[in-house]
């Protein structure tokens, strides 16, 4: 049977124990494993059979996570992994090697930005970041060593939205594998894999979990694709994601749909707000009818996500004060919890990218990114107003930059 994503979320992967009818995923940190023969530990290792031999390589509980997310995604197979940035780190190191270029997107999350930019050319990979709405942008920027097209849709800060068909279209016809970074959607609102994407990542860190008590990531594609990441690069670099964190996100992944909904649900009431307000220069909501990709979002996503960035009008004091002034949301680098988050990525989570290439990419000193909780939409508007008028009140918004 077939089910629809709120059933896949609670249901798919393992059943209950046969054994003991225990429905809960059990925590098991077991590192090692005994076989009955040595050709049963061959066949394993060789990936011929299913099962573990050693803990760097996956565990049970992540096993039956990741059985879950591959469905949850529509893909092949899944790999848990330590973080988001490992998930990106590996996917991309698993289609490069020394010599190869890849084209990202232009507002990229900080860390993908930064491991693009000086980690991955120590070992001879170049990178250059293109404006994703221009195909003919795209296609121009791809070289004959080009290999990958890394993309975030909606961006992180600036929510632009990418065309995932035609993008993966246009990467495939020069041959090039198409990664992306689905950490702001998630299944529920979008699956990349079935618009024709390669790999999808995602930082389980943020919604999946949703809980802000774990920091974990995923990588979903294609069967051979992942047991290559797994052996040669997860296993390799020692990034595997321990039981404990896989049993809670399990737990936590049960209410991922009521929790998106939710998170949606306050952004949009957040946005039309912020834009209707005298003192807000701009807003970033791929639910607003302004926002250039506005028609492709509808098409594409289930839903238009939990973050909102925006520029309070006085650029970088107005935005400070305006943050310091808020009290419900918390000042954090994080995203998708259950509290309301708040955040200046100029200095915050994208300060690794140099000035000059933030302003390009449109993440100004004013910039704000705003990360709707799960408390009341009626308290999380009343703080953004009380916020924005304490910057009315000390002309804060009046300063020019
Ligand atoms: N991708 C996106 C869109 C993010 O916002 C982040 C972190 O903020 C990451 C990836 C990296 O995830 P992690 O912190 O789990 O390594």
């Amino acid at each position: 049977m077939k089910w629809n994503v709120d059933t896949t979320i609670i249901h798919a992967g393992k059943g209950p124990d046969r054994e003991t009818g225990i429905i809960a995923s059990p925590l098991i940190p077991a590192v090692a494993y005994a076989f009955p023969d040595v050709d049963t530990a061959a066949a394993v290792v060789a990936g011929e059979r299913a099962g573990t031999y050693y803990g760097r390589y996956g565990n049970p509980t992540t096993q039956a996570l990741e059985e879950k997310i591959a469905q949850l995604e529509n893909g092949e197979a899944a790999l848990g992994v330590s973080s988001g940035m490992a998930a990106i780190s590996g996917s991309l190191l698993a289609f490069l090697k020394h010599g190869d270029h890849v084209l990202c997107t232009q507002d990229v999350y900080g860390g993908s930005h930064k491991f693009l930019t000086s980690l991955a050319p120590r070992f001879g990979i170049e990178v250059d970041f293109v404006d994703c709405t221009d195909l003919q942008a795209v296609e121009n920027a791809i070289q004959k060593n080009t290999k990958v097209l890394y993309i975030e849709t909606p961006s992180n800060p600036c929510l632009t939205v990418l065309d995932i068909r035609r993008l993966s279209e246009l990467a495939h016809s020069y041959r090039l594998k198409v990664i992306i970074d689905n950490t702001f959607m998630t299944p529920v609102l979008q699956r990349p894999l079935d618009l024709g994407a390669d790999v999808v990542i995602h930082s389980a860190t943020k919604y999946l979990n949703g809980h802000g008590d774990v920091i974990a990531g995923f990588i979903v594609g294609r069967k051979e694709d992942i047991h290559f990441m797994r052996k040669n690069i997860m296993g390799d670099l020692g990034q595997p994601l321990n039981a404990w964190d896989s049993f809670l996100i399990q737990r936590g992944l049960k209410t991922l749909g009521l929790r998106v909904r939710q998170h949606c649900r306050s952004a949009e009431e957040a946005a039309r707000f912020l834009s209707s307000h005298p003192a807000i220069e701009r807003v970033y909501y791929p639910g607003l009818p302004e926002h250039p990709q506005h028609a492709l979002a509808k098409a594409q996503m289930n839903g238009m996500g939990g973050i909102v960035s925006f520029e309070v009008k006085g650029g970088y004091e107005a935005a400070k004060k305006f943050i310091n002034s808020l009290q419900l949301a918390m000042i954090s680098f994080s995203l998708g919890d259950p509290e309301t988050l708040v955040q200046h990525p100029a200095s915050m989570t994208h300060f690794s990218i140099p000035p000059r290439e933030r302003e390009r990419f449109k993440i100004t000193d004013g910039l704000i990114r705003f990360s709707t909780g799960l408390e009341d939409t009626r308290d999380i508007i009343n703080d953004l107003d009380q916020a924005l008028a304490q910057v009315v009140r000390t002309g804060a918004n009046l300063t020019t930059v």
